[in-house]
């Protein structure tokens, strides 16, 4: 028996029965823009009715090249709820890696901000499919050649009542690449259900926390993951969920995020590591009052050094898990058992399985390693929400699912309550000697030295020992750190924390670290200027 269409899991409903339902509650954008959730439905009608004018709707795929925008988080449900699927672009892609999204994504339209014009214009003649081009602007609206129309002009035209089709819950919702460490970005994809399950357990496992930590109906949220990133980290979904208050930044310029912060009171945001760090740097330098916010870390480590910066600043952080692949929340840190703010140890570990989701830490073979805090292998997990697979790559699918567990190429040991340590992604990890030595470890250990503002530990080849760990560091003053760091290290090394061979044979000073497209410390890219020489 069929399920009957009203008992469909769809991205719709987050939207028409908010659990804070007020529709005078509202969402801003970065440059003093205010719209009430009573307009963002109106708009969302508005902009539906607008793309099926177009022609778009089941089946279509409909990119969109912008900032983090109240206009993206519109795109997040009209384009879904006709039917069709968002593809969010990674702007910081290469303009060849973001033609080759486009084209592999088979994209129907493109949303485009005027920012990002000089990358797309030059790609058109050679995207394959014909696509429709809609202008987002937040100037003078003067239609570049080609675009079909202009967004608020479009929205403007059309009425609000739009009537939304029926979908079954497994229909795609969304689309984003991810980048490997090899060859070209892979295709993700969530269905409706996938997403509405997702906002439901994040809901759940963020908003039961008692006490200060959490999501609860009285936040307020400014994204600092951008929207192209895993959706927003799936965040944009839970605050319109909750009817927060929500705040859009728009580019990420530090001084203006810590002026949003403070002008909106925000208490909730997520974001990488180097974030973090960078909004630190700039609130050191303008005293600004962080405390009281609420911050989840996720998409790298979060090393001690950072969480107590963060924490001498009064913000109240934790640390998350999960990949591009996992929707992505897989575990949270317990932030019940953090509500002390000496607790760094429960702050920074991976956390536990968030509602719904079963992990386990296996070895080659597929048996569960011991719980014990100490014995790594992978994580692999299952959850109603983890992608299906690569788009148009049956083999890549395959190998993501291998054994009916996702496998997430992360090395990770786990504490007999299902506390979850990551020590390495499979690609990073540094073997010396034939043994592994975890580089979070190091970096963990690091990252408390005095004056050192960000670290990363790589393995470097060896002719005697296969690969040797070397630190790369960039120093917060002019104060060298090379004894603080060997300091903490030979402690931990005493303690039987870490094996001996695990002391680093170099620490190099560099000015910055090369970062990914969504902000992460680079290390392959570290590695391979090792490897020429230019870092040394
Ligand atoms: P992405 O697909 O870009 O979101 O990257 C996902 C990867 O980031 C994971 O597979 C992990 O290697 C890493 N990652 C995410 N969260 C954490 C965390 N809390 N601790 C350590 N590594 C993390």
């Amino acid at each position: 028996m069929t399920a009957p269409p009203y008992s469909q899991l769809l991205i719709g409903q987050l939207l028409r029965a908010p659990a804070g339902s007020d529709p005078d509650q509202t969402i801003h954008d970065g440059a003093g823009r205010v719209q009430t959730y009573r307009q963002f439905h109106a708009r969302i009608g508005q902009l539906a009715a607008a793309l099926a004018r177009m022609g778009l709707g089941r089946g279509a795929t409909i990119a969109v090249m912008d900032w983090d925008t109240p206009r993206y988080l519109e795109c997040f449900f009209a384009v879904p709820m006709i039917g069709a699927t968002l593809h969010t672009v990674n702007i910081r892609l290469s303009p060849e890696q973001v033609l080759f999204t486009i084209n592999h994504a088979e994209d129907d339209a493109v949303l485009c901000h005027a920012d990002f014009l000089p990358m797309l214009l030059p790609l058109l003649p050679r995207i394959r499919r014909p696509a429709r081009l809609i202008f987002l602007t937040d100037g003078p609206a003067v239609l570049p050649p080609g675009f079909a129309g202009e967004y608020e002009s479009l929205l403007a035209a059309e009425s609000a009542d739009f009537a939304y089709p029926d979908l079954p819950e497994d229909s795609r919702a969304t689309l984003f690449y991810t980048t490997g460490t090899t060859g070209d970005p892979k295709g993700v994809s969530y269905s409706h259900r996938q997403l509405v399950l997702h906002t439901l357990a994040v809901t759940a496992g963020f908003g039961t926390v008692p006490g200060k930590g959490g999501v609860k109906r009285d936040d307020v949220y400014m994204p600092l993951t951008p929207l192209f990133h895993v959706h927003g980290w799936g965040f944009p979904y839970v605050a319109t969920f909750l009817g927060l208050k929500q705040i859009y930044p728009g580019r990420y310029d530090p001084a203006r995020l810590l002026a949003l912060i403070a002008e909106h009171k925000v208490t909730f945001s997520h974001c990488v590591p180097t974030i973090l760090s960078m909004l630190l740097d700039a609130a050191d330098a303008a005293r600004s009052d962080l405390s009281g916010w609420k911050v989840v870390i996720g998409g790298a480590a979060l090393s001690e050094g950072l969480a107590r910066r963060a924490l001498d600043k009064g913000i109240n952080i934790h640390a998350a898990y999960g990949m591009s692949e996992t929707c992505p929340f897989v575990t949270m840190a317990d932030m019940v058992a953090s509500q002390s703010d000496d607790d760094i140890t429960i702050r920074t570990a991976t956390g536990r399985a968030a509602p719904l989701v079963e992990l386990r830490v296996v070895d080659p073979q597929m048996r569960d390693v011991p719980h014990d805090g100490r014995t790594t292998g992978e994580v692999v997990a299952r959850a109603p929400w983890l992608t299906a697979g690569y788009l148009h790559n049956p083999q890549g699918s395959a190998d993501l699912w291998q054994g009916g567990w996702l496998h997430t190429g992360d090395v990770a040991h786990m504490t007999a309550n299902g506390t979850l340590r990551i020590t390495d992604r499979l690609k990073d990890v540094i073997k010396s000697g034939g043994e592994w030595v975890s580089s979070l470890a190091l970096e963990n250990l690091a990252s408390t030295a005095p004056g050192l503002r960000e670290v990363a530990a790589v393995g470097v080849p060896d002719e005697r020992w296969g690969e040797r760990p070397v630190l790369v560091v960039v120093l917060a003053g002019s104060e060298p750190v090379d004894a603080a760091i060997k300091q903490r290290l030979s402690g931990a090394i005493a303690a039987g924390d870490l094996p001996k061979w695990a002391m680093p044979d170099r620490i190099c000073v560099v000015t910055s670290l090369p970062r990914t497209s969504v902000g992460k410390i680079d290390k392959k890219l570290i590695r391979q200027m090792m490897a020429k020489g230019e870092i040394a």
